[in-house]
C-alpha cells in the first residue's frame, strides 16, 4: 500500500469564505500516483471545515447567510467562549459544516457524485491555516 501527504496553506482576506480545492486535491492525487484507493480532506484548525458540496455562488451565500442566523458573529458578548477571544461563532460554524471529507479514488480519478466538489470553508481567517489531504492505496 502507498501513502502520500500534503498540506494546502490558506490566507483568506476575510473572517469567512469558501475557496474551491477540487483542483489541488487532483493534483495531490496525480502527485501520489495512486489509482485505487481513498483520499482524506481535513481541515486543521477547529475554526474551519472541508466539505463537498455545489460549486454554485449562490448556494455558497446561501451557507454563508444560514450560518449566520445559527451562530451570529455579533454581539460577540453573547458566547461564553469569547472570553478573551471572538471566534465561538467560528467553531460553531464549523461544528455545522464538518472536519473533512472522504472520497473514493477509482481508475486514478476521485470518485464523485453528479456536481460534487471539494471546498474549504473558513469561519476565523486572516490568518494562515492549512487543511491535510492523506492519500492511501495502490
Ligand atoms: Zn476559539
Amino acid at each position: 500500500m502507498k501513502s502520500y501527504r500534503k498540506e494546502l496553506w490558506f490566507n483568506i482576506p476575510t473572517r469567512r469564505g469558501f475557496i474551491n480545492i477540487t483542483h489541488q486535491v487532483e493534483e495531490a492525487l496525480r502527485e501520489s500516483g495512486i489509482k485505487e484507493g481513498l483520499v482524506l480532506v481535513n481541515a486543521m484548525h477547529i475554526t474551519a471545515s472541508v466539505f463537498i458540496n455545489d460549486n454554485e455562488s449562490g448556494l455558497h451565500h446561501d451557507f454563508d447567510v444560514w450560518l449566520e442566523k445559527l451562530a451570529p458573529h455579533e454581539p460577540v458578548s453573547q458566547y461564553r467562549h469569547n472570553n478573551g477571544e471572538d471566534n465561538a461563532d467560528a467553531h460553531l460554524k464549523r461544528q455545522v459544516m464538518g472536519r473533512e471529507v472522504i472520497v473514493a479514488i477509482t481508475n486514478g480519478r476521485l470518485d464523485f457524485g453528479p456536481w460534487e466538489q471539494i471546498f474549504y470553508g473558513e469561519f476565523d481567517g486572516r490568518r494562515k491555516k492549512r487543511a491535510l489531504i492523506k492519500i492511501i492505496g495502490e
